[in-house]
């Protein structure tokens, strides 16, 4: 049968979307990560570079040295000189680094810096002009520095660091965006998938529900009986023909053995059969066509019919498959087809069959074979004296005398009308006429008594086969040797 799924398509299918639900939510976590630690870094540089440059403002500006420096000329102190020497050193320093952060200030701190370098050059010529005790005023000609290009550089850097946190919140808005449009993606993406796999396992699932009902169909319709058992040997399931052929009841169900559908004489010996046989793993129908197995319904009749047992395992659990035919009218028919209806001996189909293998087995096994054909003596004259019953009654009493007296291995047909057919097997020209001529005897003998009839007597003729003679030709002698016994004054045997 075909199977338009099978377990490790389901299998592969759902390791790959479970790799898909992992991949996708792992990139959406990567990405949430990443913008997040963006934002850190940013911001954090944003606040180190400003922290340099108010370091380095604080250093130089008021409070700083430019305030140091106008005190050291205007109140002619040293001391104010040294600090002022110091702040220079400091400011200059944070300068650098903040321009190592902000490249994108470079001209506006070499600006400073060049103005910066300017008041540090003229730090010796204010230190000489002081200890000299110079006048402010030519001291304030000799160190002035023009201060515009600082202040200019520092205010663009100011109203730039103005606007920095709304580019902080432009930069943090756009990897959310990121995030977002991600988060979008990944939803489509899980949507689509979802779809895909929901429509492959309706898919599945309608096939598995056709499946299922073919199978429940051939199970309800089948002419035959199928049942499943358990490994107990309980029956599980069965179809109509199961209860119909065994008369049981859809209530008995998990309550009837097995075991005890067979004859109870071979009781002991199908169980033994069917545990050994349910230790097989494969599906491997066991057939009994040859041999008839014989069933037992619950009323205690016996039929003949033939079985097949198929055993799997599903996991620890083994069930069995089991199939029966009713061979009850097929052997009727068969043996109706064989049998004469009046004496229920074989019929001429049947003897010729059986002769047909006797020569056979003769030739084979080189064993002589001999065959007896009785005629009942003026039969006609019975029939026209008592009447055609009369005349049957005698035939069925004859043929009753013949199967009685013959061996098992012997066989007795009616020929047709009132002559008699027996196949001796084993048997040669002598033991035939003997036999023969004791059977004449005894017919003889019996139709005296007062049960029978009518009186009647019988002529036999006996051949004897000869090594590839045919079939016909051992007829052939056989009824020309009853001939001979009917010319030669009849109540008696002749062989050729
Ligand atoms: P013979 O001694 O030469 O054998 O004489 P016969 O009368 O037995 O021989 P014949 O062949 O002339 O007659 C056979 C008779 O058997 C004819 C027929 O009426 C009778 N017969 C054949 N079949 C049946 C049957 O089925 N039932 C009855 N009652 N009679 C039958
Ligand atoms: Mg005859
Ligand atoms: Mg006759």
């Amino acid at each position: 049968m075909h199977h338009p799924f099978k377990p490790f398509k389901i299998y592969s299918l759902a390791i790959l979307y479970v790799v898909f639900l992992v991949g996708a939510f792992s990139i959406l976590m990567a990405s949430i990560d990443q913008s997040q630690r963006d934002w850190k870094r940013y911001t954090y540089e944003a606040l180190e570079k400003t922290a340099y440059f108010n370091d380095a403002m604080v250093a130089l500006g008021y409070g700083g040295f430019i305030h140091d420096f106008k005190n050291a000329v205007i109140r002619q102190d040293l001391s104010y000189l040294r600090r002022a020497e110091t702040e220079i050193e400091l400011g200059l320093d944070s300068l650098q680094k903040y321009q190592q952060r902000a490249p994108e200030h470079t001209a506006e701190v070499r600006a400073i810096q060049s103005v910066v370098s300017q008041y540090r050059h003229n730090l010796p010529k204010l230190r000489q002009m002081l200890e000299e005790k110079q006048s402010v005023a030519d001291i304030d000609r000799v160190v002035r520095v023009d201060d515009t290009p600082a202040i200019e550089a520092i205010e663009a850097i100011l109203s730039s660091h103005a606007q920095s946190p709304n580019s902080l919140f432009e930069q943090a808005g756009s990897a959310h965006q990121r995030v977002n449009h991600m988060l979008l993606v990944i939803l489509c993406a899980l949507v689509l998938v979802s779809i895909l796999v929901f429509s492959f396992i309706r898919y599945v699932n309608k096939r598995l529900a056709i499946k299922l009902k073919d199978l429940e169909v051939i199970f309800r319709c089948a002419p035959n009986a199928i049942f499943s058992v358990n490994e107990h040997g309980t029956i599980i399931s069965a179809n109509r023909e199961t209860m119909r052929l065994f008369g049981f009841s859809e209530r008995a169900l998990n309550k009837i053995n097995v075991d005890d559908l067979v004859p109870s004489a071979t009781k002991e010996k199908h169980k033994k059969l069917r545990l050994e046989f349910q230790k097989s793993d494969r599906v491997q129908p066991m057939s009994q066509r040859n041999t008839i197995f014989y069933g037992k319904k619950l009323n205690g009749d016996v039929f003949p019919a033939s079985i097949s047992i198929a055993t799997y395992g599903v996991g620890d659990e083994k069930h069995s498959i089991v199939v029966i035919k009713d061979l009850s009218d097929e052997m009727q028919y068969k043996s109706q087809a064989n049998t004469d209806p009046l004496t229920k001996v074989a019929n001429r189909r049947a003897i010729n069959r059986q002769l047909a293998a006797a020569i056979s087995r003769s030739n084979r096994q080189q064993t002589p074979l001999a065959v007896c054909i009785f005629d009942i003596d003026h039969f006609k004259a019975v029939n026209d004296k008592h009447g055609h019953l009369v005349g049957d009654d005698v035939l069925q009493r004859v043929a009753k005398i013949f199967s009685d007296a013959i061996r098992k291995t012997d066989f007795v047909g009616r020929w047709g009308g009132e002559e008699f057919v027996i196949i001796l097997e084993d048997t040669d020209k002598e033991g035939a006429k003997h036999f023969a001529d004791k059977l004449r005897q005894e017919v003889k003998r019996r139709s005296q008594g007062i049960d029978f009839p009518v009186a009647i007597t019988l002529s036999a003729g006996v051949s004897v086969y000869c090594q590839d003679d045919k079939q016909d030709c051992l007829f052939n002698h056989a009824d020309q040797a009853l001939y001979r016994a009917k010319e030669s004054g009849r109540d008696c045997v002749v062989v050729i």
